[in-house]
């Protein structure tokens, strides 16, 4: 039995990653530090929540002053107001706010006031694209009774016709269409929506279906202004937020135009802790640090020199490494890699085992408290790792000897 591990059997990719720090005992900056004493320049940024660095001293402050004056006291606070007041102002598509705690709360939300607003069913995800934990979004299925799937249907990201098609196939029930800003298909290769895409799904709205734009995990990495259809050049009727909001507190956001106010008014959608406001007042506090300490820039800059310095440090080692996705969120691609290979796998179980911590087959999610001198240090060890992976392709039989995980089943 291992804590936190639900569903753990069905990921394989655990099997190389023996070296991943388990549990962890605490975190500063870009660095977290396991139980065994072992540090790691962080960056998986808690798959998205670690933004602007652990413990960051702006967000603490801000939290604290909160947590002095009450977290969970049954009614909102003033502080409510006040987030919902700066959200609108700061997203051009958000005209109201719902709050949550995570993604899931806000990508549900958004289905339902979608639901109620066009009196339809149906929604249409991308293809091994998450938008939940509840039976409607997710990619695992078990325990999903197969009515609970039945009203969504899968199209291929980036792929106009098949958007179409399953548009189609809705056949006039279609309430909502959600898409990500930045495609991470489940063990899939990172993929920016093309314009012809970004163009059907505009097309595809002229159905009657509500927009969604699932920024829950992109969201504060793709734009200065941290909603990502800035970038991508989209307008949602609805946009939801999550993970990296309140620098990791528990916060999510569904934000949405003043035509779906009325329909957003009537959803009924509790939660216990929703009106908590702690995690309220680290949100303002991550926006006003996120501003004035330019941590946009920031990561930009070091996902550019992490792009460069990783293309050099694996041809080095004789190996072309393409770095695909965003660069505040990318993940390296080595030449020669795909089925039964595993070499991205090979690389990063080398890179943890150097104290760098990096995943396989999820993007680096940067966050703007990396130093140049740790940027230094994870392109120094990259290197030594591509000659890891280089020896991998000459001695094939090598993977073999990646221990099985030590840790419980
Ligand atoms: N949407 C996206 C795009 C996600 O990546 C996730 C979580 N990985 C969710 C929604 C759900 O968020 P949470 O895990 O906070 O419920």
């Amino acid at each position: 039995m291992i804590a936190g591990a639900a569903g753990r059997k069905r990921m394989l990719l655990y099997r190389f990653l023996s070296e991943f720090p388990w549990y962890v005992a605490s975190g500063e900056g870009a660095t977290i530090t396991d139980v065994d004493g072992r540090s790691f320049i962080d960056l998986m940024g808690s798959y998205g929540p670690n933004l602007l660095g652990h413990g960051h001293p702006r967000v603490e402050r801000a939290a604290m002053r909160q947590r002095l004056r009450g977290d969970s006291m049954g009614a909102q606070a003033p502080v409510a107001v006040e987030l919902a007041e700066f959200l609108c102002a700061r997203f051009e598509p958000v005209d109201w706010v719902f709050v949550g705690k995570n993604g899931s709360d806000a990508t549900s939300y958004a289905l339902r006031v979608a639901r109620l607003a066009t009196g339809r069913s149906r929604v249409l995800i991308a293809e091994a694209s998450y938008h939940t934990a509840q039976d409607w979004g997710t990619i695992f299925e078990g325990g999903v009774p197969a009515p609970h799937r039945s009203l969504t249907s899968r199209f291929v990201y980036n792929d106009a016709e098949s958007l179409r098609a399953a548009v189609d196939a809705a056949d006039g029930d279609l309430a909502a269409i959600m898409l990500t800003p930045f495609h991470q298909g489940y063990f899939g290769t990172p993929a920016l929506p093309t314009e012809s895409f970004l163009k059907a799904i505009r097309q595809a709205r002229q159905s009657g279906a509500v927009v969604v734009l699932d920024d829950v995990r992109a969201g504060m990495r793709m734009h200065p202004s941290g909603g990502s259809h800035a970038e991508i050049g989209l307008d949602p009727d609805l946009v939801c937020f999550g993970k990296a909001l309140a620098n990791g507190r528990a916060l999510s956001v569904c934000g949405g135009s003043a035509e779906l106010r009325e329909a957003a008014d009537q959803v009924g959608y509790l939660g216990t802790f929703f009106a908590s406001t702690v995690a309220q007042a680290a949100c303002l506090g991550t926006f006003a640090a996120f501003d004035s300490e330019g941590s946009f820039e920031r990561m930009m800059a070091v996902g550019g020199r992490l792009a460069t310095g990783l293309v050099e440090a694996a041809a080095t080692a004789d190996l072309t490494v393409e770095v695909k996705g965003f660069p505040t969120m990318a993940l390296i691609d080595i030449e020669g890699d795909g089925p039964g290979r595993f070499l991205s796998h090979v690389w990063s179980a080398a890179m943890v085992r150097r104290g760098v911590l990096v995943h396989p087959t999820q993007p680096s999610y940067l966050c703007a408290a990396l130093t140049d001198e740790q940027v230094d240090t994870v392109l120094e060890r990259a290197a030594e790792c591509f000659d890891e992976v280089a020896e991998e392709i000459a001695h094939p039989t090598r993977r073999r000897s990646i221990p099985e995980p030590a840790r419980g089943t």
